[in-house]
């Protein structure tokens, strides 16, 4: 399940408040997510398969202060983590209906204002609010 091989820059190891609120060790972060993804990849809806492998895609990039939680993890094939790199999830998503993907908008819209209000709770992560609340309305227009 965990065999990917993390984008560059990506693979950063959980920071202590990470740690501090995030229970769950990142496999089984990622076993959540694909449940509440429907078994299949956040962006080009492919069902997970032995070949068709799950992969933790962070919808607020690290490199933007996203932090390591399930709030902000989808599950997505290593196709379409890799394909979108640090791309923001709206324009990423753009990007899938350009190739003819139907990404589930509302569903990633859900898992988005979800981490906005995690980090308005846990307090800190400013950058990974704020960029949260900016895809927030960005996907709205696109739902
Ligand atoms: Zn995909």
């Amino acid at each position: 399940m965990s065999r990917r091989r993390p984008p560059p820059g990506d693979g950063a190891v959980d920071g202590p408040d990470d740690r501090e609120h995030d229970a769950l060790p990142r496999t089984a972060r990622l076993a959540r997510a694909v449940e509440r993804e429907g078994g299949a990849c956040a962006w080009c809806r492919r069902p997970f398969t032995p070949l068709v492998v799950p992969t933790t895609d962070h919808l607020v990039p690290r490199v933007r202060g996203g932090p390591s939680w399930l709030e902000n993890e989808v599950a997505a094939c290593s196709r379409c983590n890799r394909a979108r790199g640090h791309l923001g999830a709206a324009d990423w998503v753009r990007e899938c209906r350009g190739r003819g993907w139907d990404p589930d908008v509302d569903h990633l819209l859900a898992v988005v204002v979800e981490l906005g209000a995690t980090t308005r709770r846990r307090g800190g992560h400013r950058r990974a609010r704020d960029a949260a609340e900016a895809q927030e309305r960005r996907l709205r227009r696109l739902a």
